[in-house]
């Protein structure tokens, strides 16, 4: 069952729509980025949803949790993310002839965000972040659009959207932690607000 967390949200729905809007953000800005330097995933890749570190916030999967919430199948995912206990996310499929993301629409904002944006360095310099499998497949490529940032090229910067979602709430948007639990925080608030409204 899902247990009761503290912290209930105002607001959630507005929050909900405002995260969908930061994603969206994401989304065009990465388009963007693969567009402007002809860059883009290896096709039927999808390695980067099989590491064992990708960190998340609650924060961005609310949008996630409401809509299996809207679905019927809150409680549903909540036990099963519960229960889960591979590191790697747990809508990463990979068997019977599916690969990838089986939310894509409804992922989280890094997802949205790896492999075609930069993290900032200890001086706030945008570096490209690029993926093990476009390092290795591309590596004049990748070597290519790191110069052209260095040199003032545009590129979405990780940290500038984490920012915004953090204004959102000061909390959850902070939190980073492993994929998985931030699926499952998700979860609870969405359980929570809807439980005692
Ligand atoms: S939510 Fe989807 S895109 Fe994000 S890590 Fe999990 S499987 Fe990959």
């Amino acid at each position: 069952m899902l247990a009761v967390k503290s912290g209930i949200m105002l607001n959630l729905y507005q929050k909900i729509q405002k995260i969908e809007t930061i994603q969206a953000e994401a989304d065009k800005a990465t388009k963007a980025f693969k567009n402007r330097y002809q860059i883009d995933c290896i096709e039927y890749c999808a390695e980067c949803c099989k590491y064992n570190d990708i960190n998340a916030t609650p924060l961005e999967f609310l949008p996630l949790a409401w809509h299996f919430y809207k679905c019927g199948k809150l409680e549903e995912l909540f036990e099963r993310v519960s229960n889960y206990n591979k590191p790697q996310c747990i809508f990463s499929v990979f068997e019977n002839g599916r690969w990838g993301c089986c939310v894509y629409p409804t992922r989280g904002l890094i997802c949205r965000l790896f492999g075609f944006a930069s993290v900032e360095d200890k001086h706030g310099k945008a570096c490209f972040a690029a993926c093990h499998s476009l390092k290795e497949k591309n590596p004049e490529l990748v070597q290519h659009i790191c110069q052209m940032i260095n040199t003032g090229g545009k590129t979405p910067v990780i940290a500038d959207f984490y920012r915004k979602l953090n204004m959102l709430d000061l909390n959850l948007g902070d939190e980073l932690v492993p994929i998985n639990q931030a699926i499952k925080e998700a979860c609870e608030i969405i359980y929570m607000h809807e439980a005692y409204k």
